[in-house]
């Protein structure tokens, strides 16, 4: 990258999976694993349908928007995008061009990488609709209508990124936002994220914020996933800089290509002069519509904290450290169940112990989510209630956990089962330790002059109870019952 300054800009796709009903028909907008069955005539583009905006789409779009520090519009208004490809039946996509104003523009998001802040400018967040998908076979293809119509929100970056580290700690902090306002779960797998990535290079001397001094930008459609996204990136800084070496660089045409998986490359798929002409024009079946400012005072009002400001409350009132509270907020199920623990009451460090210690840790390993635990934020709370109450040790309670998530048996239950109660009974212990004084009055007189028998005591203690003595209880009592004698 010697001599060589990097320009990265983003367009991200993440579909809105929170609303019972696609964008613009009241086909259902829920994943399945059956071919077109969350479809209405409109998602086919049968004649006579006509397109109903989802207000609740528009909601979340804003929200989106809103957090991204945008500007939003005064009116709501739709445009078509016309092409020609089986996954659109109607010949045409639903969706807004940045003029007047989509649903946000000029915004800006700031994010933490490597203990330092960044910040990228957002051109503009649109909301559209999302193409049928297609699958390819050896002599057939299928179509499927499920996803036809499902809310797409498109985010468009400035090329403000410089690394594919920032572009993936971007679209994670992006990641994490939709997830938190409740606007989508974000997952990749499920296919809800997909980004073309924009990447050029240039003189590491000139000045970026000039854009006559940027480079060709190569735009990689459709990757769909965050290490996809780094991989294409990297692979495509260095085919770049190659060029440059080697004198093809001012051949080079503004292109786009695709991420091969399979090849570990881009690949050409068509020059910018070959770009497809849209031939955008107001959707004339969805009459553009004011929203007031009560409505986005509404909106503003139900941004819930997010990711950034659960961190701020963990550190501050919780006293976790910056690691700790960082690793809780990284997920919101896992922020979530954090703070269900402490609604039950537990305290905030045990449980964030818990949380990134042992659970995260079983959770990596085994390759699950948090909701595919059987333990529960409850079972976590009394397994915690266990060791403070010194019923168990802490040492037996990782047993216990490991027992109740692979048994599938409640905390309470495990501990009959393996017998590991620990004995915290004053009397109980007392009476013990009594008796082993008694049957060794030799070992009492070497503990008075200065001899460690001690240990001893303790060791017969433990013996005479399976080792389920309280320790720092049994020690005491020994004391005091030497005490007196
Ligand atoms: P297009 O005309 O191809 O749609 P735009 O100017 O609208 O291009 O930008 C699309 C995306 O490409 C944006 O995310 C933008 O940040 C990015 N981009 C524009 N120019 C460059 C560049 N020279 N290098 C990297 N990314 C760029
Ligand atoms: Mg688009």
């Amino acid at each position: 990258m010697d001599g060589y300054k990097v320009l990265i800009g983003l367009e991200m796709h993440c579909e809105i999976s929170e609303t019972n009903t696609k964008v613009f028909s009241s086909a259902k907008n829920g994943y399945s694993d059956i071919p077109n069955v969350n479809i209405r005539p409109i998602d086919m583009g049968f004649p006579g349908t006509l397109p109903v905006v989802n207000k609740k789409a528009v909601e979340m779009a804003l929200k989106a928007s809103m957090i991204l520090g945008c500007e939003q519009p005064d009116y709501m208004f739709f445009e078509r995008k016309n092409y020609y490809y089986p996954d659109m039946p109607k010949n045409y996509q639903i969706t807004q061009e940045t003029k007047p104003i989509p649903v946000g523009i000029h915004g800006s998001l700031t994010f933490d990488l490597d203990g330092k802040k960044k910040t990228v400018r957002i051109n503009n967040i649109h909301l559209e609709e999302d193409a049928a998908s297609l699958d390819h076979y050896g002599t057939f293809s299928t179509i499927n209508y499920n996803r036809a119509g499902v809310p797409l929100l498109e985010l468009v970056t400035e090329p403000d990124l410089r690394s594919a580290s920032e572009a993936v700690a971007f679209l994670e902090t992006m990641r994490s936002i939709y997830q938190y306002a409740g606007i989508s779960e974000a997952d990749s797998r499920k296919g809800q994220i997909r980004c073309d990535v924009n990447v050029s290079i240039m003189d590491e001397k000139l000045d970026e914020k000039d854009p006559k001094n940027w480079g060709t930008k190569v735009e990689i459609k459709n990757v769909n996933s965050f290490g996809g996204v780094r991989d294409a990136i990297n692979f495509e800084i260095e085919r770049q800089i190659e060029a440059k070496e080697n004198g093809t660089y001012d051949e080079m045409e503004q292109q786009t290509r695709r991420w091969d998986e399979d090849s570990f490359t881009t690949i050409f798929m068509r020059s910018k002069v070959d770009a497809i002409d849209y031939r955008y024009f107001v959707e004339p079946n969805i009459p553009k519509y004011k929203i007031s400012e009560e409505w986005k005072e509404t909106i503003r009002k139900s941004i819930p904290k997010l990711a950034s400001e659960r961190k701020e409350i963990y550190m501050k009132d919780y006293g976790l450290s910056e690691y700790d509270a960082k690793v809780i907020v990284k997920d919101k199920a896992i922020s979530d169940y954090y703070e269900e623990t402490l609604k039950l009451g537990a305290s905030p460090k045990a449980s964030a112990n818990w949380l990134t210690s042992v659970i995260l840790g079983y959770l990596n390993k085994n390759e699950l989510e948090i909701k595919d635990l059987y333990l529960t934020p409850k079972m976590l709370v009394d397994l915690i209630d266990m060791v403070k109450d010194g019923k168990i040790s802490s040492k037996q309670s990782k047993e216990v956990l490991n027992k109740v998530i692979e048994q599938k048996q409640e905390p309470m239950a495990i501990v009959k089962k393996l017998g590991v109660t620990q004995i915290s009974d004053d009397k109980t212990i007392r009476d013990i330790v009594v008796k082993v004084l008694d049957e060794h009055p030799d070992l009492i007189e070497d503990h008075r002059k200065g001899k460690n028998t001690f240990d001893f005591f303790v060791g017969q203690v433990m013996k005479s109870t399976r080792g389920q003595a309280n320790p720092s209880l049994t020690a005491q009592i020994i004391k005091e019952e030497i005490e007196k004698r």
